[in-house]
């Protein structure tokens, strides 16, 4: 791929989303992400947003996710400007940041990650742009700690994500399928989360609350969604969701070469192939589809069900993790007298 998105492809999209929007009756978000967004540096970032706010209308959600390094004042203006809210992926204090967030040199990242999120949180229009922080698990760390840190930095909403990993390659800190460490790290957050009077959302737990209360979860990953998620490469190339690349070589293209150069979103989005990958959200193992945790664990992301003999044909590779926690929520809301 080249590795910034070039004029003729940032025209391209632009049509395409205008197309979208008058194709397609159901609502979608775009999300800019990477890479690093940021890269692409200011007269090129201008030209971008610039181009996708003139096929969505100013109501029409676009965000960046950013790993925050590059956010200047300048950058902030941009987004301001063309109403594009921001997320920082960060994992937590230095130690832990920077064990796996480093530079091309191998250096660590945290400084200067930091030191973007004091200007989007110190920014007079912080209400809107800073839509919130993207930590990934590191289940060796304190969750107590994780937690203080990324309240202080002022995030109004705060995610958490599994580690990618399958039953091929288990993921960072689990060492069985059977082991919950995941699990027990979300259970201490649970404690702490409800016990703080004045705490930010935590998207990954008001889920799990929202779905055992027989509402709906807003993101992938959890209950039995139907999100379509299509990823449009820097050279206009249309693939599958880009986390599926952990499970395999080629995991996340389609046979057919789609490109939004050649090809209208609404007619991939209704081809046979889109629809079977569309579908491969919904969880297939018997260990799933009999499970009483199904309605809001979901079988977990696709990319989590992988294994190299069995395919996407599995539970998640979280399950114990995820019954874990999806256990402790329902007995807090059952002490609480919510559900019975
Ligand atoms: S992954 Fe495990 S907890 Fe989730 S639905 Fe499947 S069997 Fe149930």
């Amino acid at each position: 791929m080249p590795p910034l998105i070039s004029q003729d492809t940032n025209k391209a999209l632009s049509s395409a989303l205008k197309d979208l929007v008058a194709d397609q009756a159901l609502p979608f978000a775009a999300v800019l992400h990477g890479g690093e967004p940021l890269m692409l540096g200011l007269r090129k970032l201008r030209e971008l947003l610039k181009s996708l706010r003139e096929s969505l209308p100013d109501t029409h959600p676009i965000s960046m996710q950013t790993n925050g390094m590059l956010i200047t004042n300048e950058v902030l203006q941009l987004c301001v400007h063309y109403r594009v809210s921001i997320s920082v992926s960060i994992d937590g204090p230095k130690l832990i940041n920077d064990q796996f967030r480093i530079d091309h040199k191998g250096k660590g990242t945290y400084e200067k990650v930091v030191a973007g999120i004091a200007l989007l949180n110190n920014h007079k229009e912080s209400d809107f742009l800073y839509a919130g922080l993207l930590c990934v698990i590191n289940p060796h760390s304190d969750p107590s700690k994780i937690y203080s840190f990324l309240k202080e930095l002022g995030a109004a909403s705060i995610d958490f994500l599994y580690r990618d990993g399958n039953h091929s390659v288990l993921p960072f800190g689990k060492e069985s399928l059977e082991s919950i460490e995941y699990g027990e790290w979300l259970c201490t957050l649970l404690d702490i989360y409800l016990s703080d009077r004045a705490a930010p959302k935590i998207r990954f737990l008001d889920d799990i609350i929202r779905l055992e209360l027989g509402s709906q979860g807003i993101k992938e990953g959890l209950g039995v969604t139907d999100y379509g998620i299509a990823i449009i490469e820097t050279d206009g190339a249309i693939t599958k969701n880009d986390t599926l690349k952990s499970t395999f070589n080629g995991a996340d293209q389609f046979s057919e070469k789609w490109s939004i150069h050649t090809h209208r979103l609404s007619e991939v989005f209704n081809s046979e192939e889109f629809k079977q990958y569309y579908a491969m959200q919904r969880a297939t193992s018997s260990a799933c589809t009999s499970c009483d945790y199904i309605n809001t664990c979901g079988g977990g992301m696709p990319l989590h069900r992988w294994s190299d003999d069995n395919g996407y044909d599995n539970p998640s590779v979280y399950c114990n993790d995820q019954k874990k926690i999806i256990s402790t929520v329902r007995s807090r809301l059952i002490l609480e007298g919510l559900v019975a």
